[in-house]
């Protein structure tokens, strides 16, 4: 059972909410605090054997706005009523929720000094707050390039300050890597923040989500696992939020099977909605990933912008997108890699398709 207070409850109100719980036998309340981009939450969950336990006596008590009961499930990152904001979060000014857009456009993988400040000087010309950088790759060949690592933090983060870059999306394998990060942020003044992201191989390596969880300076930008059930996937968030970290952005990537060839990955976005309904987290796409390949179709528009178009108009705000200043040398993912002088035009076109998004929400009344 959750019984959520009103924003800005006070102390008594939780001291009732707790004494009412202390009647029932093999029961135990918690405290959750939300800091919402919007508005914080608190919430107090009953844990153990809440079925005989009865909801009137909580909803009489001012200062209590909902009572649910719920599945164990998702229990916290679960939207439990349709009604329930999406509180999401912010973090370096930026807010990370389901009406902020947000693009993360950056390299897929950092392979020199010269072409991260090509992309940090095309984000900053276009004012986007958001990156993604890979340092720490895990790549299917041992003979692959596998990133730079830690030596590129520095320069990184600074190239990042300096155009004003907050957030830098970046793929974590193991805990020692946070610890590099935080390292290498302290050490640069913390010119930028860093969301630590769990890479789709990653999605059921339940000590790197316990280790993500268990920090709460980073907000964490979880990929669904590409040949798991979204449940699945959703559990593995549930894993990172019960170990303290609510800031938990979820992204969809596209599922592998050959089913969705010519393309990397069949694309998933048709789920956006499901996980708006199922979670309260800010929904992001990568259309880079799940595409994999930069052609057009016979309108001009990349298949990599269809897919954006999509999945933004069934609600994401949130977009993980390759680019690279010349992707016929990119070490990881060239083909998939747009050109940063097309990133005005995508911005321009992510802006248009999330307004229409807006004007139809309208139209069916929400
Ligand atoms: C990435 O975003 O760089 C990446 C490796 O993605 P995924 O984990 O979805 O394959
Ligand atoms: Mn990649």
């Amino acid at each position: 059972m959750i019984i959520t207070l009103a924003p800005g409850s006070s102390e008594a109100t939780l001291a009732q909410v707790e004494a009412i719980a202390a009647r029932f036998e093999g029961v135990a309340p918690r405290r959750y605090s939300f800091e919402g981009s919007r508005e914080s939450i608190t919430e107090v969950h009953l844990i153990g054997q809440t079925r005989h336990v009865p909801t009137d006596p909580f909803e009489a008590l001012p200062g209590v706005v909902r009572v649910v009961r719920v599945s164990t499930k998702y229990r916290l990152i679960g939207r439990h009523d349709q009604a329930e904001a999406s509180v999401g979060f912010e973090y370096r000014g930026v807010s990370f929720d389901d009406c902020t857009v947000n693009v993360f456009a950056g390299l897929c993988a950092v392979d020199s000094e010269q072409h991260v400040q090509r992309m940090m000087a095309a984000l900053g010309g276009a004012a986007l707050r958001t990156t993604r950088m890979g340092a720490y790759k895990p790549r299917t060949s041992p003979y692959d390039f596998q990133g730079l690592g830690k030596s590129c933090l520095p320069w990184v983060f600074e190239s990042a300050g300096k155009h004003g870059v907050q957030v830098v999306a970046m793929e974590v394998t193991d805990a020692r890597h946070i610890e590099e990060i935080e390292a290498a942020l302290g050490q640069a003044g913390r010119p930028c923040g860093v969301m630590l992201q769990v890479g789709t191989r990653n999605a059921q390596n339940f000590e790197l989500l316990k280790q993500v969880g268990q920090q709460k300076t980073h907000p964490v930008l979880f990929k669904r696992g590409m040949g798991i059930t979204l449940e699945e996937s959703l559990n593995a968030c549930e894993y990172i939020a019960s170990e303290g970290n609510p800031n938990i952005v979820f992204c969809l990537r596209g599922v592998k099977t050959h089913l969705g060839e010519p393309h990397r990955n069949l694309v998933d976005f048709a789920h956006v909605p499901v996980v708006r309904r199922l979670t309260r987290l800010p929904v992001c796409i990568d259309p880079s990933h799940s595409v994999g390949r930069r052609d057009s179709g016979p309108d001009g528009i990349p298949d990599i912008v269809h897919v954006i178009s999509q999945g933004v108009i069934a609600g994401a705000t949130q977009i993980l997108v390759d680019f690279h200043p010349e992707p016929g040398v990119a070490l990881c993912d060239g083909p998939q890699a747009l050109l940063p002088a097309e990133l005005p035009r995508l911005l321009a076109h992510v802006a248009r398709v999330r307004q229409t998004h807006e004007a139809l929400v309208a139209a069916w009344g929400g």
